[in-house]
């Protein structure tokens, strides 16, 4: 044996699954297809690493088995995490809703992980690209492009195709198929919205302007803000949304959270008739996003408007009902929904039912975080769970 477990895969949920193992004693060996580990911590939280969020909890997750993730959240909480981040000095700061940021670079937390690694005698390979793997007697041999090694036990830790020029790969999956694992089928998940040609020419001249909302479609709802781009919809609310987005579908917007627009408008028309549909909308809404809404409003003043114009102006800032184009697909979403069927998996260990020995973790199985930190938590608890099973 070259070593007791092979890890694919020097992500976030490889090199924790890779600590984890070698303080257990086992020797691992990680390999990865790039020059350095953890691309995507490197860039994630705009180079700050969201790594954790605080209200983390199996409800901010998206799977056919909701409760699979329970018993490695369970078992590795944010709070563990934390304390792993504090242990090494890392500065930290909560953003908003829970989620923890570095204050100084994501690489801190990259470090830290190849500390951890390195402490727990894993041995690090990068540059080092897994072509293949196959059972051989009780354990499997793993091909790179130079070299066959064998081990007893392989984790697949090679995550989702989202973002292709990070070195995302779907090689998970195809290992999966390769031992008869189902798959859920995969998207791309928190990625921006588009819009058709004829939507996006109107829409253009909002790219920049951020506006705080309530999204809703029929499966979820989220109070944050939407951004408008150049070719469509982004900002903290879309990406949330689209991880529950199908092609085809509608989706609302509020732009009014918590407020009766039609109350108010009636109550601006009585009080103050000579204010201008614009102007009303610009006491709650962006200049330009209100000039824009303003357009098909062809009245001088509120006191000209008609009940039923009042009506269609409120369903507009609070019921804006859109039907996208489609996403940015994988090379902007920062996440895949869907993958490894959880059924096939056990939710304690993460190993294959079918195949002993077999393991798969992180992004690559169908668990997909909301956004926040929640996908990295769910990579150090999967990883965590995975290592020391091992
Ligand atoms: C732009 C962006 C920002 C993000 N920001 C955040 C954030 O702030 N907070 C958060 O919680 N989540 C964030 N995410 C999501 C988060 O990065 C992922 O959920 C997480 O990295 C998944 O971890 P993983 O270990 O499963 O996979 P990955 O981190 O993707 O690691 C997989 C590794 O496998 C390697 N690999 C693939 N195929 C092969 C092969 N055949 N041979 C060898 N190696 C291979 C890859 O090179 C890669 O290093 C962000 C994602 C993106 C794209």
């Amino acid at each position: 044996m070259d070593a007791d477990v092979i890890i694919i895969g020097a992500g976030a949920a490889g090199m924790m699954c890779g600590a984890a193992a070698g303080r257990r004693g086992k020797s691992v060996i990680i390999l990865d297809h790039a020059e350095r580990a953890g691309e995507k911590i490197r860039i994630s939280g705009g180079g700050r690493c969201n790594f954790t969020n605080l209200h983390c909890g199996p409800d901010n997750f998206i799977s056919e088995n909701p409760h699979f993730a329970k018993s490695a959240l369970k078992r590795y909480t944010q709070y563990d995490f934390l304390d792993l981040v504090e242990k090494y000095g890392i500065k930290w700061h909560e953003k908003t809703k829970g989620q923890l940021f570095c204050d100084g670079r994501s690489q801190e937390i990259i470090d830290m992980l190849l500390t951890e690694c390195t402490k727990a005698g894993n041995e690090l390979r990068l540059g080092t690209e897994v072509l293949g793997v196959e059972k051989l007697g009780d354990g499997f041999v793993v091909t790179t492009p130079t070299q066959t090694l064998a081990t007893s036990a392989v984790v697949v830790a090679c995550g989702g195709p989202s973002i292709p020029k990070m070195g995302a790969t779907g090689f998970g999956y195809k290992l999966a198929e390769q031992f008869g694992l189902n798959l859920i089928k995969t998207e791309p998940a928190l990625v921006p919205l588009t819009f058709t040609d004829q939507m996006k020419t109107p829409i253009a001249a909002l790219s920049g302007v951020s506006v705080d909302t309530v999204i809703t479609n029929e499966r979820a709802s989220f109070d944050e803000a939407l951004l408008f781009t150049h070719r469509g919809l982004s900002g903290p609310a879309i990406l949330q949304i689209s991880s529950y987005w199908n092609a085809g579908e509608a989706i609302t917007v509020n732009m009014a959270p918590g407020r009766d627009a039609l109350a108010e408008l009636r109550k601006a028309k009585a009080e103050t008739p000579k204010l201008s549909p614009e102007k009303w909308l610009a006491q709650y809404l962006p200049a330009r996003l209100a000039s824009h809404l303003a357009l098909t409003f062809n009245y001088a003043r509120l006191a000209d408007m008609p009940d039923r114009e009042l009506m269609n102006l409120a369903l507009q800032v609070s019921a804006w009902h859109i039907r996208p184009a489609g996403t940015e697909g994988y090379r902007k979403a920062e996440v895949t929904r869907g993958g490894v069927d959880t059924d096939e998996l056990s939710s304690k260990t993460l190993e294959a039912w079918k195949v002993p020995g077999l393991y798969f973790i992180g992004e690559v199985v169908d668990v997909t975080g909301h956004l926040g930190g929640h996908n990295f938590q769910w990579a150090w608890a999967s990883g965590v769970a995975c290592g020391q099973a091992l």
